[in-house]
C-alpha cells in the first residue's frame, strides 16, 4: 500500500466539537440546508484527514468542518487536532472504527501539519 493511498469510511465517532463533552459515538450527517441531496446523508472520513458528504462528495480537511450534536443542536463547533485525535482513539478503542483505518489516520495527523492540506 502506498503512502498516498486514500480511503474513506463512514465517520463514526463522538462529537469532536472543541468544548463538547458528549461521549456518545454516533454517525454524522451533512446539514440538510447545505446538502445537495434530499436524503439525510452520512459524512465520511479519509485516511488523509479529509471529511466529505457521501452525496455531495467534496472532501476537505477536518479543520474546515463544524460539528453540532445533541448537546449543542444549533451551535456548530470547530474541532482541534487534539480533540479530533482523541475522538478517533476512543472510537478505535471501542471498535467503532476500523483499527487499521484509525491507525493510518492518526499517523497521518502526526506526520502532517494541521494547517496544511
Ligand atoms: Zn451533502
Ligand atoms: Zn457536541
Amino acid at each position: 500500500m502506498s503512502a498516498t493511498y486514500e480511503r474513506f469510511i463512514d465517520l463514526y465517532i463522538q462529537c469532536p466539537g472543541k468544548t463538547c463533552n458528549n461521549k456518545a459515538i454516533t454517525y454524522w450527517y451533512h446539514k440538510p440546508e447545505e446538502c445537495r441531496s434530499n436524503i439525510i446523508t452520512r459524512m465520511k472520513i479519509s485516511t488523509r484527514a479529509k471529511i466529505k458528504c457521501g452525496y455531495c462528495n467534496v472532501p476537505s480537511h477536518i479543520r474546515h468542518w463544524r460539528f453540532a450534536c445533541d448537546f449543542h443542536k444549533n451551535s456548530y463547533q470547530e474541532t482541534s487536532e487534539t480533540k479530533f485525535a482523541k475522538a478517533l482513539s476512543i472510537a478505535r478503542k471501542m471498535e467503532a472504527i476500523d483499527y487499521n483505518f484509525a491507525n493510518q489516520l492518526i499517523d497521518y495527523l502526526g506526520d502532517n501539519d494541521w494547517e496544511m492540506d
